[in-house]
């Protein structure tokens, strides 16, 4: 077995998490590449290194004395070298280094790297494994996007003959060498891409969260964690906003078939969540979880005949394009369709979208409703089980809940409904409850 295990800040805060993280690695020789994460908060309040560091580079960008957050930084990696009792090691040259490269040419995306860069000396020196520094296997092209070819070329050939190694997540190189790194939180494409370069079994991903949840624990008490959950549901979940794991961070090692476990670095007993591409694993629940988000408007157009009119959707669609806006549904009936789209995103410009939608489709009128927020109710299982809907809408009824708009997405896997902002909370623990707590 091939294992590639990532580490997030949070598991990687301080000298403390950093043993438990040795010890998971320790545990199973399969564990053979590690990706780390720059520290993370260690309580509430406390500053990520990666803030520290943006902060740093916008000082150097002014031109300003750079020593005293300097300073600070390193002290957060000498606690966790004095904490580990490394002998002869310490990260002087390092800092030198760094405050050399920004004094003579800052930029925010080699400052940032830094923290994983650090800690992935760190943490090589203290497994006794091989560092591998990502600028030389890791590769973007000139739109910020990754060169997959290269990429997975260099990661395979410098790694395929090195047994154990550490290699620091968020960052690689540009075409002309210069480092560059993903989106924030980007650590986990880095381990996804080299997992799927190694064909490695699986991609765990520690984090410090028994992997996801069945609905967010701020509007439910206690829900249950999902053992299994596929690709395609997490796609309509994250997109309504349950983040555990970067977005991106899916596409390489789904495209290869690899499954990911989501696993708790301080709770490393609990099974976590497995991501997998398909599965004939019986989940326990109809539902596999519920997602939403406040915040959308609905605007609806209304034309006589509209459904014969050839080119009515592309219309409607480019006044909003026209705006830069993009569109998370598209409910339709016959001479009607409602576009929902972002609140912020739209309220801005609301009265262009509506000139541009006259201008395009002579509409019989236009309507918006704001202060909506949609809710994904998401399972495989419900396509092969009779009344999910119905249940779902008398889960609703009898928490006096008013649908505003329902949308069963064509895969069968997601119905989204849409309901006041007001009422969002009690729409999801109305729907948990029908599912989950009572199983019907
Ligand atoms: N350290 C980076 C961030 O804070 C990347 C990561 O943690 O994945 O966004």
């Amino acid at each position: 077995m091939l294992k590639v295990v990532k580490f997030g800040g949070s598991s990687l805060a301080d000298a403390k998490q950093f043993k438990k993280v040795a010890d998971i690695i320790k545990a199973d020789k399969d564990r053979r590449y590690v990706v780390p994460s720059a520290p993370g908060t260690r309580f509430d309040g406390d500053i990520k290194v990666t803030d520290m560091l943006i902060a740093l580079y916008e000082l150097a960008a002014k031109g300003e004395e750079l020593d005293e957050q300097l300073a600070k930084i390193k002290e957060r990696y000498d606690d966790i070298i004095k904490g580990l009792k490394i002998k002869d090691f310490n990260l002087d040259d390092e800092f030198a280094a760094i405050k050399a490269e920004l004094e003579y040419n800052p930029t925010c995306d080699f400052a940032a790297s830094r923290g994983e860069y650090l800690n992935g000396l760190i943490m090589a020196k203290y497994l006794g494994f091989e560092f591998v520094d990502p600028k030389e296997i890791i590769f973007f092209n000139e739109e910020h996007g990754l060169n997959t070819y290269k990429t997975e070329k260099k990661v395979d050939e410098r790694l395929k003959n090195i047994e154990y190694a550490v290699i620091p997540g968020f960052y690689g190189s540009d075409k002309l060498g210069q480092i560059m790194t993903f989106s924030r939180g980007g650590s986990d494409i880095t381990g996804s891409i080299v997992a799927a370069a190694l064909k490695a079994d699986v991609y765990e991903n520690w984090t410090d969260v028994s992997g996801f949840l069945a609905a967010d624990p701020r509007i439910v008490d206690n829900p249950v964690g999902i053992d299994m959950i596929t690709y395609r549901e997490l796609r309509e979940l994250s997109y309504m906003g349950a983040s555990v794991l970067h977005e991106d961070a899916i596409f390489p090692v789904r495209s290869v078939g690899i499954p990911i476990n989501i696993k708790n670095t301080n709770k490393p007993e609990d099974k976590g969540t497995w991501i997998v591409e398909s599965t004939g694993h019986k989940p326990e629940y109809v539902i596999t979880g519920i997602a939403g988000k406040k915040g959308f408007c609905a605007v609806s157009i209304t034309k006589a005949l509209m459904n014969s009119e050839i080119g009515f959707g592309r219309k409607v669609l480019q006044a909003f394009e026209e705006n830069d806006i993009s569109f998370e549904h598209m409910p339709s009936g016959i001479d009607t369709m409602t576009v929902v789209v972002h609140a912020d995103e739209f309220i801005p410009k609301e009265q262009k979208v509506v000139s541009a939608i006259h201008r395009l489709t002579e509409p019989d009128a236009v309507e918006i409703e704001t202060d909506l927020a949609l809710i994904a109710v998401v399972g495989r299982a419900m396509r092969s089980q009779r009344g999910t809907a119905g249940r779902i809408f008398a889960s609703l009824s009898h928490a006096n809940v008013n649908v505003r708009m329902i949308d069963q997405g064509s895969s069968e896997l997601n119905v989204i409904i849409g309901v006041e902002n007001k009422d969002f909370e009690n729409a999801i623990k109305a729907i948990y409850d029908i599912f989950v707590t009572t199983k019907l």
